[in-house]
């Protein structure tokens, strides 16, 4: 049996005609860029996120910039990030104009590890970006409670976190911004690239809107300097139409979790912990194996294709060292990142599959534990 670890055209194969019918329209008109289609997908995401704007933008890593551009971050502010991320989450700090203050995860749910957060708090730090990782929403009692303590912003990577939820809250709700990718392997992908800020804050929606059109209130009129940082229309249609299915497709995503659990409860990998209250919307699902790279292989040869989030992490890439952090600063992190091995997980998997692959995962864990 073969498993790929995505396999999107089998997710778009229902939706061509109706992809396709819109795109056609759009073809007519010309009207690629702005219009009714963004108008309409931003108004349907926002009430889906329970927020009062969204920003649709050119990717989640522009979302994340322009949520930071928009706080009004100066040179030797700091913003605190767990390691354990997509680079995206602090090239954003960076790109911003500040400075990325990492801070080690949580060994069982592997999001931003909360108790950490007091001693990473000093003169310099300006917020806290709480990435929703692999699906489940950070402590965002804790981390706001912190936050509001120490008169900090708190902004949300929700880029993995699609219709998530904390205390029945919606992710993306949950702070002051929030950032969501439309990469097309995420819960809810483009036909290319695309992302979004939400936010219920008229300010920052405002600003935004600006930031990602060369700072222009009007065509030509520009009230600070800006980004070409939009969501094209033929994006925008298709999320419109994909959207409809997504909380569907997410209680899939739920139910495929559920049988990886009850398959693998009696095997020696350590699988991920849900924390009360959270509805996880399992972009991925991650276990921590012993002896991974063997586990990789094995699983390979049965046909099975696995992903690695993330194999390094922040603070021990090259691209970051030059702030002073070095091997042993984040150990839970570390630990993890040697040991974390991703299962095929999207809607349109099997209850065969995921049986197969639980079967291999426990044969390679007995030889190889
Ligand atoms: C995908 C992702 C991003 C970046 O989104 P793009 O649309 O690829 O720019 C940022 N943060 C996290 C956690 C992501 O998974």
């Amino acid at each position: 049996m073969q498993v790929p670890f995505s396999n999107l055209p089998a997710q778009h194969e229902k939706l061509h005609t109706e992809i396709l019918e819109q795109w056609r329209n759009i073809l007519k008109t010309g009207n690629f860029i702005g219009g009714k289609y963004v108008e309409i997908f931003e108004r349907n995401f926002a009430d889906a996120c329970e927020t009062k704007y969204c920003v649709s933008v050119g990717s989640g890593t522009d979302a994340l910039r322009f949520i930071f551009l928009a706080l009004d971050l100066q040179p030797g502010d700091e913003v605190i990030v767990p390691v354990n991320t997509f680079i995206a989450s602090s090239e954003a700090i960076t790109q911003a104009g500040a400075t990325p203050r990492f801070i080690d995860i949580d060994p069982n749910t592997y999001n931003i590890d909360t108790t950490r957060l007091p001693k990473a708090i000093n003169s310099k730090t300006k917020g806290i970006l709480a990435v929703h990782l692999y699906g489940q929403p950070a402590d965002m009692e804790a981390i706001n409670s912190i936050a509001s303590q120490h008169s900090l912003w708190v902004v949300e990577d929700a880029c993995q976190a699609h219709l998530a939820e904390f205390q029945n809250k919606k992710a993306g709700s949950l702070s002051v911004a929030a950032a969501f990718s439309f990469y097309p392997g995420k819960n809810l992908g483009a036909c290319g690239e695309a992302g979004a800020v939400t936010t219920s804050d008229p300010e920052l929606a405002a600003t935004i809107q600006k930031l990602r059109n060369h700072g222009q209130s009007r065509k030509y009129i520009h009230d600070i300097e800006g980004y070409n940082g939009r969501c094209d229309a033929l994006q925008a249609a298709a999320l419109t139409i994909k959207l409809k299915h997504l909380a569907e497709w997410t209680e899939t995503r739920r139910k495929i979790a559920e049988q990886y659990r009850k398959e693998l409860e009696q095997s020696n990998a350590i699988l991920p912990l849900i924390l009360r209250d959270t509805y996880s919307v399992y972009h991925l699902f991650v276990i921590l194996v012993q002896n991974r790279e063997k586990v990789i292989a094995y699983l390979e040869e049965q046909g099975i294709s696995t992903g690695l989030h993330y194999p390094i992490p922040l603070h021990l890439q090259e691209a970051y060292s030059h702030l002073p952090y070095v091997p042993g600063d984040f150990p839970v992190a570390e630990r993890c990142a040697e040991m974390l091995l991703s299962l095929p997980m999207f809607p349109e998997l099997t209850g065969e599959q995921v049986s197969y692959v639980s079967t291999k995962v426990i044969e390679a864990l007995k030889i190889y534990a």
